[in-house]
């Protein structure tokens, strides 16, 4: 599944082809999405580009009329190529530009979506009830320990909730908790101001990171390929149960939390 690195690394892949571009055709092959692509979706039809944005996991295209929300669900991916490439299976919608290219949306799973609105994007039913950007100065360990008091649900769990901070994906989760020394199964409500302010530098950092190493795939980014792809970083625990800590020595125990894998050293996190 794409998690925000990629999704960020999609935007930076995309953004020289399309911004300031006007759209000359919208060819939807496919509607059948998540939610169905709406007919609307033809109102982007000589509109130009001035902007492309990510919020959480949505790529959002504005315009000076509307903008265009656009997922990749569990399977999508983005290809710039040039017009007249032939269309292959999962080759769901094309947006042609003026600059003789267009934008593809491949998905095989079809967990995607593309919509369109006129309304102020951040108030819309999928963006309006999504917690701080993780690599904002909104988001830090203040942030955490005071929405995080009164609440005994575990601290994997309160970081990987969209409404406390987006983006912070199952692996992201396991890494910036090992980082910070810190059990995934503690409460959230019981730990101290110092150890969110450690979690926060954790959790932007492994997302930094992230980013950082996908943008070293950019340069393939209109390659018959087009996935940017999972970025091989070097995991810390995610993956590697049963190993040595890189810490301690201590052998990496495994445990599921809400049905996901959840890796941690026994000695170095409490
Ligand atoms: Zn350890």
């Amino acid at each position: 599944m794409p998690e925000l690195p990629e999704v960020e690394v999609s935007r930076l892949g995309i953004t020289p082809h399309l911004l300031g571009e006007s759209v000359m055709r919208v060819v939807v092959r496919n509607p059948s999405l998540r939610w169905p692509v709406p007919a609307e979706i033809q109102e982007l039809v000589g509109l130009t580009i001035v902007g492309i944005r990510r919020r959480a996991k949505y790529l959002l295209l504005e315009t000076d009329w509307g903008t265009a929300i656009l997922h990749l669900g569990m399977s999508g991916n983005l290809k710039v190529l040039p017009q007249g490439t032939p269309a292959g299976k999962h080759d769901h919608v094309d947006i042609e530009l003026a600059n003789g290219k267009l934008l593809r949306l491949n998905d095989p799973r079809r967990f995607g979506c593309l919509l369109w609105t006129r309304e102020p994007v951040e108030q819309h039913p999928l963006l309006a009830r999504l917690g701080p950007e993780p690599l904002t100065e909104a988001f830090d360990g203040d942030y955490l320990y005071q929405r995080s008091r009164g609440r005994k649900t575990a601290v994997k769990q309160f970081i990987m909730d969209n409404q406390i901070v987006v983006g912070v994906g199952n692996i992201y989760a396991n890494e910036s908790l090992f980082g910070a020394g810190i059990s995934p199964k503690r409460e959230a409500g019981n730990i101290g101001r110092e150890r969110y302010l450690t979690l926060a530098g954790e959790i932007k950092a492994v997302l930094a990171r992230a980013i950082g190493q996908g943008g070293t795939t950019l340069k393939d980014f209109t390659g018959s390929d087009g996935k940017p792809g999972y970025f091989v970083q070097e995991l810390q625990v995610y993956g590697r149960a049963g190993q040595p800590c890189t810490r301690c020595g201590a052998l990496l125990r495994e445990v599921r939390m809400n049905g996901r894998s959840t890796v941690f050293c026994p000695l170095c996190q409490r």
